[in-house]
């Protein structure tokens, strides 16, 4: 719990400083007055903003105009016709007639006729000055206590917002005010008096109402004048609030029926030459200035309609609670201030606030309240200004704080990168220096090399000072200038080559193969190019003693060992893919099966290892007889033989049989125990074919057995051809 409110208050510190410092700044403005008259232009406007009143039925006023002072040809009119307008109203028993004239001195004639109408008309009330020059009251009203004090209170910018109800001059008793005493009058009809509340706080009861008096401080004032007992006028209009009948049309008797019955009548002066108006709310000029005889109406229809009907009366807050209300304003501004980080939204919402603020004042006006307005405006948009200005230097007060900090470590930023690169470097310089690849860095400008490590000067043969400053081509190593040239163009287009095998020549001459990998890099500004070398001579030479071994293999697999012509594996082999090939090709396929005649009497006659001589013999004898690369002699099996002849036809075999035959018959082995002759003859099957996919090569070797057979049917040393 404590800690949730030691961290609220951490949050809000900022508003918690500014609203209250705000608040006591604009508070203290306020009470040095320099607020007062923005307060009162702004109740003014409340005033002119609020709906008009209807006319107050209570009140009529009977005005001596500029046309009646014509009328009269007379100023201040005369005792006889002042006698006679009081006769002429009496006539509708109106509750109270006030005379807003001072009438202390007669005005003949009929000055005897005046105190008369005095004497007679109970319920007519004059009206004194008592403040400045004061001017007295008319002695017989006065000795009857029929007088009400007409002085009237304005504000410093000449405006009357305030009723004086009651005075008391210098070591005289308290005189009620003008409309005061009418009011009274008009409702003691009522049954209504006036009774004391609280005689120190000096509150009375009215009806209705309770009236406080006004203080000095109250609403937007600042040390007025709270003289006597006042309170704040609720003017119910402009000019035109009460009904007006002219003094000609009383003198003439031209009132309407009843309209002054049970009513409080005022007569006054309303004529603009005699310079009785006053500044009120409602005044923008001096057209719209009340009459002072129109501000008494209002101070008694404000009494009596408060008292009787409870209409408010315009209160005010205690000091304190103001200054709350100010702090408030204060404090919703400030946390606006502070929380909105966008400077257009800050604008938008105090904007909004201010209006809020305005809207609610005006609510409240009409409820009777008059709350300060300019002040707490004052407070938004200083603790607005005053929060966002915070926020900022807060942020630049950071920023410079970064900053500072950052050109602090700065220095020994750069040292520690310094010192790190110089480590990096070393360890880069260790690992060129005991790496197992030879490395060589090259300039590309002059082509010449910077710097080569261990290794790469043990598979060259060369010393370090052979190679370092030296030009690429000076020194012999790389086996062709073309493909050196070539891996120059491949790093131009790409600026890294990977593996690109590379011939070298030692310092001894020896040819050695290496993969090259190379890159572009910047050493000191300078453009380099950096050569890791793999080499690979002894993979190499183990590759090519692999592929002779290889070699060697195929050739085991696919040849007789004794005659070293096609074994009968790669006769299989040949004939089959010869068969394809010829079958997509539609091309003949010819073969030629051939047995030597006697043979087991020749091998009875002579011994094994001659008949091997003489297998031999006839193999060779076999391949001279042959041209083409594609035709194949194959040893078949113990004394017979193959030849396979693609794209050839039956003609052309039975040619090359006999071509044969020819061979080995010029060789003149002699055969003593043959049947066929004296020499060694062989005996040849020939078979020619169109091959076709869904047959299989066995076909051909099966013909060219028949045919085989038949030569040996036919007597042996001869080639007999059987086609398909
Ligand atoms: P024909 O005219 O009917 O072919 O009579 P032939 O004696 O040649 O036929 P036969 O099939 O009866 O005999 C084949 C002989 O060939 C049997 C064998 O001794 C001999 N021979 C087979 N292979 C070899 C060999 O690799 N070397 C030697 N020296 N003789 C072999
Ligand atoms: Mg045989
Ligand atoms: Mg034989």
């Amino acid at each position: 719990m404590w800690s949730t409110l030691q961290q609220a208050v951490r949050q809000w510190a900022d508003v918690l400083v500014i609203a209250p410092s705000v608040a006591a700044v604009v508070i203290g403005c306020n009470l040095t007055g320099g607020l007062q008259l923005l307060e009162w232009a702004a109740l003014d406007r409340f005033f002119r903003l609020r709906s008009l009143e209807p006319v107050d039925s209570r009140i009529v006023i009977v005005g001596i105009n500029e046309a009646d002072i014509a009328e009269f040809q007379q100023w201040p009119i005369s005792d006889a016709q002042l006698s006679r307008a009081i006769a002429n109203i009496k006539q509708q028993q109106p509750r109270a007639i006030g005379l807003d004239l001072y009438r202390d001195l007669p005005v003949p004639p009929g000055h005897e006729e005046w105190l008369d109408t005095i004497q007679t008309t109970p319920n007519l009330i004059g009206i004194e000055k008592v403040n400045g020059n004061a001017v007295a009251a008319p002695p017989l009203l006065r000795q009857r206590d029929r007088v009400g004090v007409s002085d009237l209170v304005s504000d410093a910018d000449g405006k009357i917002r305030r009723a004086l109800l009651a005075v008391r001059p210098k070591g005289r008793p308290t005189r009620l005010s003008f409309g005061a005493q009418l009011a009274l009058t008009y409702l003691k009809a009522e049954g209504v008096t006036l009774e004391t509340l609280d005689m120190a706080k000096r509150q009375y009861r009215l009806g209705k109402a309770i009236f406080t008096p006004f203080q000095s401080n109250d609403g937007g004032y600042v040390r007025a004048d709270d003289g006597g007992y006042q309170i704040l006028l609720n003017f119910r209009g402009p000019s035109g609030s009460f009904e007006t009948i002219s003094m000609t049309e009383i003198l003439e008797n031209r009132i309407p029926p009843d309209l002054l019955r049970d009513r409080i009548v005022l007569i006054g002066p309303t004529a603009s030459s005699l310079e009785d108006a006053f500044y009120n709310p409602y005044s923008t000029d001096d057209f719209t200035a009340l009459y002072g005889l129109e501000i008494h109406a209002h101070i008694a229809s404000q009494l009596v309609s408060a008292a009787l009907d409870g209409r408010t009366l315009i209160r005010v807050w205690p000091d304190p609670l103001e200054w709350l209300w100010i702090l408030g304003w204060s404090g919703c501004s400030a946390a606006l201030g502070s929380t909105c980080l966008r400077k257009r939204w800050t604008a938008a919402s105090i904007l909004l606030l201010g209006g809020i603020l305005v809207a609610v004042s005006y609510g409240v006006f009409l409820m009777g309240w008059w709350v300060p307005i300019v002040a707490p405006l004052l407070a938004v948009t200083g603790s607005a200004v005053t929060g966002t200005s915070y926020v900022l230097w807060k942020n630049l007060r950071l920023s410079h704080r970064q900053l500072e900090e950052y050109a602090r470590t700065l220095e020994q930023k750069v040292a520690e990168r310094a010192e790190q690169l110089q480590r990096s470097e070393e360890k880069f310089a260790k690992i060129f220096r005991v790496s197992p690849s030879p490395i060589a860095i090259v300039s590309l400008e002059d082509e010449k090399y910077l710097e080569v490590n261990q290794s790469f000067l043990k598979i060259t043969g060369y010393s370090r000072e052979e190679i370092v400053d030296r030009a690429v081509d000076e020194i012999e190593l790389w086996g062709s200038r073309r493909s050196r040239l070539e891996l120059l163009a491949l790093l131009t287009r790409r600026e890294v080559a990977n593996n690109y095998e590379l011939k070298f020549r030692t310092k001894n001459r020896d040819k050695r193969t290496a993969l090259f990998s190379t890159e572009t890099v910047d050493l000191r500004g300078q453009e380099c190019l950096l050569a890791i070398l793999h080499d690979i001579t002894e993979r190499k030479r183990a590759e090519a003693a692999l592929e002779t071994a290889n070699r060697q293999l195929h050739h085991i697999a696919t040849s007789d060992s004794l005659t070293q012509i096609a074994n009968r594996r790669r006769f299989d082999e040949y004939l089959n893919h010869e068969w394809q090939r010829m079958a997509r090709e539609r091309q003949p396929l010819s073969l030629i099966l051939c047995d030597v005649d006697d043979f087991k009497r020749f091998n009875d006659t002579y011994g094994h290892p001659t008949g091997d001589v003489c297998l031999k013999q006839i193999a060779q004898a076999m391949r001279r007889s042959v041209k083409r690369p594609a035709d194949l002699v194959a040893r078949y099996g113990g004394e017979e033989f193959a030849v396979v002849l693609p794209n050839t036809h039956a003609n052309g075999a039975l040619k090359v049989a006999r071509a044969i035959r020819e061979e080995v018959w010029k060789l003149a082995i002699p055969h003593a125990t043959s049947r066929v002759s004296d020499r060694v003859t062989l005996s040849l099957g020939v078979a020619t074919q169109i091959p076709v996919f869904a047959r299989l090569p066995e076909l051909l070797v099966a013909a060219s057995d028949r045919a085989l057979y038949e030569a040996k049917a036919r007597g042996r040393n001869c080639a007999v051809a059987q086609t398909i």
